[in-house]
């Protein structure tokens, strides 16, 4: 269940209300079209609209250590309460109430969905309102410094983070040209050489599709706009491809009865970004293909990066302070400087104090478990932790329906030697994800079960953290053995979680997907433990057929029992349908070409491989150790500083500055 995080409910005092800079922002309604009669330039007139004012909020976000405080605007909405009901609207109340409602629907919630997108008229509202607001507020401050509205590239890049934003690329063009009267070839000029475009993600239902009936409707001159960039586009691709509509149809912006956003902001932008190697090798070779082969120059990759100022600096100060020790305090502006640690290795005496902070660091976990969970775990056990939102190609049902089995075989052999494990999950559901739902459901389920069974003599522990966020993650990411990042190669674009758990000491458990693939290239394999199909296998399924999970599910006892488990009340009471939503997603016996299609049951087996080398290793601690500390010692890479840079000398384009301080300046 979610409730409400009223986080304005007291006010915040670090951010300073700036009315001066409000701007208006128009919704529906309809175009007036006329010839200017002095210039004989076209004119677009929205008549009849809804209007809402958005006020900026300015929040300081101060520097480490560089003499620099950048600021960081939020909107709010507010109702126009002097507007201009005097030309023809006069005592219209009931226009002025609706007014006052929609400034306070904008800004009320705030759609929590991650990779998946809701077709929801209120968000595509949200969406024009920021950008409309920032582009105008962009304007104002670029034409007070630099004038002429022809080189606003020269000076700006709009890096549009998703497709969330993409409505800036038609709103820039109606600004260029409504308002500052440029024609369509100099407006589009400007457009082109401003906007680039970050893609998070490959999954169809994450991209946003706007159906064209709501979209014309909320947005008549930016629906006019992007009708015109579709047609000018499409001109373009017939000239390329002549006869080849099958190109048109995969590539227009407006197809079927939809607004397609990804397609705007490739065909506008100068930059097309994927945030992890093997990401844009995919949007190149696949889900991209026909872009990448029509303008390759735009494809560029910037893998993410993480931030070691939070996530080891302020998460970790036992081990932070550990390494200034050894290799002084470079790393935590550089954070390359701490491959400084690769010697230390192979010495015994650093290995075992790394060791004993991350015992350390099990403990204040055990402690924050047992205040919130009741739960005792034992912080020498194994700490397997994955906490991420809770999305089906995460596979968190993976994880839990293995669990499932180690419990069965503990139960089975109680002889059996079996190194002690806790399982620590946390995760957020959409609202309206049922499956999700159920999946949090089902650990808590099992953890229940498993934690209250008292013949396992503690061997195995599940613990799902609740409200999992940043504050609660960096006591996590301290405090890991295994770092779960089990996702079906191709699915996770990059991930970032991954990388906080490198960066604090913890072996990866997952497969060639996203940055994985990199992690695992920059710590070597054999300080890895990776399974699973590989990103071309399951798209090569997903193209071609040839994967069944009844095969598997009778095949395999073992993961037929676990699978039946679902359905015969071990873990609800002997509620027999609790449960069947998961069931049927992984075998839906009436219809197989639709089960299982994230894979679990097809990478089960390699999972429980990969498990058990994870036992075998940690058992000798001293193997163990030298794993754990290479991971930290390999994660240079990582830095989002990195990554930054990266963006300013590919795509922003800027000089670096350097700020002197007040003093050097009184010097
Ligand atoms: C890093 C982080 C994420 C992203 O995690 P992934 O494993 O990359 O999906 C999500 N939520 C919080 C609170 C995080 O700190």
């Amino acid at each position: 269940m979610e409730v409400p995080d009223n986080w304005l409910k007291e006010g915040n005092p670090f951010e300073v209300r700036r009315e001066e800079y409000a701007k208006e922002v128009r919704f529906g309604g309809n175009i007036r079209f006329e010839k200017d009669p002095v210039t004989g330039k076209d004119k677009f007139i929205q008549e009849n609209y809804e209007s809402v004012m958005a006020v900026p909020y300015d929040m300081p976000i101060v520097g480490y250590g560089n003499h620099v405080v950048n600021t960081l605007r939020v909107w709010d909405a507010k109702p126009i309460t002097d507007f201009k009901l005097d030309e023809f609207d006069r005592g219209n109340y009931h226009k002025a109430v609706e007014q006052e409602n929609l400034a306070k629907l904008i800004v009320d919630v705030l759609y929590p969905n991650d990779n998946h997108y809701s077709g929801k008229e209120l968000r595509l509202k949200q969406q024009y309102f920021f950008i409309s607001a920032s582009l105008q507020a962009l304007i104002e401050k670029y034409k007070k410094k630099h004038g002429d509205i022809r080189k606003l590239h020269e000076k700006v890049v709009i890096q549009m983070n998703d497709t969330h934003p993409t409505v800036a690329v038609p709103e820039l063009m109606r600004l260029l040209i409504d308002v500052e009267g440029l024609s369509w070839e100099d407006a589009w000029e400007v457009t082109s050489k401003t906007c680039a475009y970050t893609n998070h993600t490959i999954m169809a239902e994450a991209l946003e599709k706007w159906p064209i009936d709501l979209f014309s409707k909320l947005l008549p001159r930016i629906y006019q706009i992007v009708q015109e960039i579709d047609r000018r586009f499409l001109i373009k691709v017939r000239e390329m491809y002549p006869g080849n509509e099958e190109k048109v149809r995969k590539m227009a912006i407006l197809m079927n009865g939809q607004v397609r956003m990804a397609n705007m902001a490739i065909v506008a932008g100068f930059s097309v970004n994927g945030v992890a190697q093997l990401h844009t090798e995919i949007l190149e070779k696949q889900e991209l293909k026909d872009f990448y082969q029509m303008m390759p120059e735009k494809f560029n990759n910037k893998t993410n990066g993480i931030t070691q100022r939070r996530f080891l600096a302020h998460g970790n100060p036992l081990l932070a302070d550990w390494i200034t020790d050894k290799i002084g305090d470079g790393w935590i502006t550089d954070l390359s400087q701490i491959a400084k640690l690769k010697p230390l290795v192979e010495d015994e005496d650093a290995r075992r104090e790394f060791m004993e902070i991350k015992y350390q660091n099990k403990v204040r976990l055990a402690k924050y478990i047992k205040e919130h969970n009741g739960i005792d775990v034992d912080p020498r056990s194994i700490f397997d932790i994955q906490v991420k939102r809770l999305h089906e190609y995460k596979r968190q049902l993976l994880n839990i329906l293995h669990i499932m089995y180690l419990y069965n075989q503990i139960k089975e052999h109680p002889e059996m030697s079996f190194y002690p494990r806790t399982f620590i999950f946390g995760a957020k559901a959409a609202a309206g994800y049922l499956r999700a739902k159920e999946t949090i459901k089902l650990i808590n389920s099992v953890a229940d079960v498993v934690n209250n069974d008292r013949s396992i003599n503690g061997k195995l522990k599940v613990v799902f953290i609740e409200d999992y966020r940043v504050s609660n993650a960096e006591i996590l990411f301290a405090a890991a053995d295994v770092s779960e990042q089990i996702s079906t190669a191709s699915k996770e674009a990059s991930g970032t979680g991954n990388m906080k758990f490198m960066l604090n000491g913890a072996p990866t458990l997952g497969t060639m997907d996203g940055a994985n693939v990199e992690i695992v290239h920059e710590v070597g394999e054999e300080n890895a433990f990776i399974f699973g199909l590989s990103s071309q296998e399951v798209i090569n399924y997903e193209n071609n057929g040839g994967y069944n999970p009844t095969d598997v599910y009778f095949n395999d006892w073992e993961i037929k029992r676990v699978v039946d488990q679902l359905m015969d009340g071990t873990y609800s009471n002997g509620d027999h349908n609790m449960y069947i939503n998961l069931y049927n997603s992984l075998l839906n016996t009436q219809c197989t070409d639709k089960a299982d299609t994230y894979f679990i049951l097809k990478d089960f087996r390699s999972y429980a491989d990969a498990q058990k080398r994870v036992e075998e290793a940690y058992r000798d601690q001293q193997r163990w150790s030298k794993m754990a500390m290479m991971n930290t010692a390999c994660s240079g890479k990582f830095t989002s500083d990195r990554t930054i840079e990266e963006y300013v000398r590919d795509i922003w384009h800027l000089e670096k500055v350097e700020v002197p301080s007040g003093q050097d300046l009184f010097e």
